[in-house]
């Protein structure tokens, strides 16, 4: 009996993709395995971080790295690093941004749900443009000596301020500008094409394309920034007397207490898990993919032999290919799908990002060997139910 059986929670066939409320990708054996052996003997946090750190940075061309419990943790603690930087005293009083630079501004449209790791430390988001539009001017005009950051999200389409224009400007008054990189990166590229192109901090999921512990994630940038991160995140139980003040330029005579990020701490085997999985994703970038997507070809097929309008996409990015069923075509209404795909024993959860169009989608990153015939055949079987039942009306 599987521990899921026990507990009497069902399984799921995850159509989504690397989702949190799925819990996340099936993890790689040999990632696994490393983070059963980190787990075996004691070691101090900031040794292990600043290892670690040193041996990604090398591996993904980026200047520092610090290991988070993910990309939303790690905005929360480049926000943090950006208004109390190193300063012992700064660093006590979060969320309390008295004394310091505490406004982040943002496009409009790049306003997310995520946006609550940068308010939840105490920063204010100071909203420029509209959905469609930003000009340079409106970026200018915010820009005074209580700003701390730019936070930057990729991807989002419209007259909008590129990262080039972005970066180019903030710099201009030595304002640092955070991306949300979480679902861009991998691939590599990505994450060098923002430091090229002026990032100063950027956010990655350790969990989505690198495939490593669901709640881990990167923090990668400019060395000065990220050799204060411990300082808001560790375990500080120290005294000042036993206090290493001489480790780094940026550490203070004296040590702070426990910051505002101690409560999003990582364990060794998040840290080595997430080493591991970049280490195999670094020697041979998408490999890990091709199961997935071999599965989502089995999905297309049982799909379409029972003539449900089904189109194969590249979402741009995760860069994989994904599965949109038009579900206007057959009749049904994606709630009453959803729902019903929700209750099935083994419930099904697909892509609902093109709810608003009656599409649903299919991801490959959480299939495993099996799971796209079952899945495909999941879905005929519950559109045939719904037309043999009355529709709903809600
Ligand atoms: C997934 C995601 C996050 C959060 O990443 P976690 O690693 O789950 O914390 C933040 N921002 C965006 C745009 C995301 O897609």
């Amino acid at each position: 009996m599987s521990v899921y059986e026990r507990l009497g929670v069902p399984t799921a066939l995850n159509g989504v993709g690397p989702a949190t409320r799925l819990g996340g990708l099936p993890l790689h054996p040999s990632v696994l395995e490393a983070m059963n052996e980190a787990v075996a003997q004691p070691v101090r946090m900031d040794a292990l971080q600043a290892a670690v750190g040193r041996r990604l940075a090398g591996l993904l061309e980026v200047p520092a790295v610090y290991v988070t419990s993910g990309a939303s943790a790690a905005l929360f603690l480049a926000t943090a690093a950006v208004m109390a930087r190193g300063h012992a005293d700064l660093i006590d009083r979060l969320p309390d941004t008295t004394g310091m630079k505490n406004k982040v501004i943002i496009q409009a449209a790049h306003r997310d749900p995520y946006d609550h790791a940068v308010t939840s430390v105490g920063a204010t988001l100071i909203e420029i443009g509209y959905p469609e539009s930003t000009h340079p001017g409106e970026l200018e005009r915010v820009i005074d000596d209580r700003v701390a950051a730019v936070l930057f999200r990729p991807g989002r389409h419209g007259n909008l301020l590129d990262l080039e224009s972005t970066a180019r400007i903030a710099h201009q008054h030595g304002v640092p500008v955070i991306i949300d990189g979480a679902l861009f990166v991998p691939p590599v590229d990505r994450l060098r094409a923002f430091f090229a192109a002026g990032a100063d901090l950027v956010a990655v999921s350790g969990g989505k394309g690198f495939r490593g512990p669901q709640a881990s994630g990167l923090l990668c940038g400019r060395r000065e920034l990220i050799e204060v991160v411990g300082l808001h995140h560790q375990d500080m139980d120290e005294r000042d007397t036993t206090w290493p003040s001489n480790q780094a330029t940026s550490t203070p005579a004296t040590p702070p207490r426990h910051g505002v990020g101690r409560p999003m701490k990582v364990g060794r085997e998040q840290v080595i898990g997430l080493l591991a999985a970049i280490e195999r994703y670094m020697a041979n970038p998408g490999a890990d993919e091709e199961c997935g997507i071999a599965e989502l070809g089995h999905s297309e097929e049982v799909l379409r032999t029972a003539g449900i309008p089904v189109t194969r996409h590249h979402e741009a990015a995760l860069d994989v290919p994904y599965l949109r069923l038009d579900l206007a075509a057959t009749g049904q209404r994606v709630d009453d799908v959803v729902r019903a795909l929700a209750a099935r024993p083994v419930p099904v959860y697909l892509g609902e990002a093109e709810a608003w169009c009656q599409a649903v989608t299919i991801n490959p990153m959480a299939l495993s060997h099996g799971d796209g015939r079952q899945l495909g055949e999941a879905v005929v079987e519950t559109l045939a139910d719904l037309r043999g039942q009355p529709a709903r009306r809600d």
